[in-house]
């Protein structure tokens, strides 16, 4: 997807309407360049009941980021299928109810800035007009705010906004290349989380014991444990 952002408000209203009846419809999901987030891998593993592990070795690139050192996830596609997403069908995305943040949020971008005097964040939104998409023609008028809550995104961007803040975490504190095993534990703790809750099963990764339940038990305990984790882990950082 690509296109020039227009920035727009989140009480703001914009048209667009999606679905099969476009003619461009699975367009979108072709030639593909697409990051994953955390909560993206944990929904989707769920969805096709397998293993963080497996899903990332099935479905993902991982590359590191050439100056941060920062483990990069990305759908993997082949230009043999015009770098189609692996869960585009015929009759459109097959993982649509766990569909990542950035599937959700198209055709909008958000970002967040941090308030130098009281640290409070503000979103900003822009609309991506791309070429492609026919969505903006006839479309239905709705405000920001409508969009992000009928596309189920107010979890995803909770979850989304934390490793946002880990990474800003990262640049101010460790701005060299992250390498070695910290770089191996990022990845873990971000992104295969299985492999964290088995560490923290085994013992491998301590926990007091209320904790450990916790994570054993509930995805979001999990996620939320192992991102501080490994803030505290790697740059020393007070519980968020
Ligand atoms: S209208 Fe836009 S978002 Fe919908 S299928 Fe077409 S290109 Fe994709
Ligand atoms: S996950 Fe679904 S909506 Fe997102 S790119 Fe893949 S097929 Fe398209």
């Amino acid at each position: 997807m690509s296109g020039e952002p227009q920035y727009i408000g989140i009480k703001e209203s914009f048209a667009f309407s999606c679905g099969p009846e476009k003619a461009c419809f699975n367009q979108c999901c072709c030639d593909l360049n697409q990051f994953l987030y955390p909560y993206d891998v944990l929904r989707l593993s769920r969805a096709l009941k397998i293993s963080t592990g497996e899903f990332l070795k099935l479905y993902t690139y991982i590359y590191c980021g050439d100056t941060t050192g920062l483990p990069v996830v990305s759908f993997m596609t082949s230009a043999k299928n015009n770098h189609a997403c692996p869960f585009v069908t015929e009759k459109g995305c097959a993982v649509y109810e766990d569909r990542p943040a950035a599937c959700r949020m198209f055709p909008l971008a958000r970002a967040l800035s941090r308030s130098r005097e009281d640290g409070s964040l503000t979103e900003h939104f822009a609309i991506i007009e791309d070429p492609i998409c026919e969505g903006f023609i006839d479309g239905e008028s709705r405000s920001v705010a409508a969009w992000v809550e009928n596309q189920g995104l107010s979890i995803y961007n909770e979850k989304n906004d934390r490793m946002m803040e880990l990474i800003s975490l990262k640049q101010q504190m460790r701005p060299g290349r992250l390498d070695g095993d910290d770089r191996k534990e990022f990845e873990m703790a971000c992104y295969d989380l299985d492999a964290f809750r088995e560490g923290v099963a085994d013992g491998t990764i301590a926990f007091d014991a209320d904790e450990k339940a916790a994570i054993l038990k509930d995805d979001d305990a999990l996620l939320g444990h192992s991102i501080t984790w490994i803030r505290e882990r790697l740059f020393g950082s007070h519980r968020a």
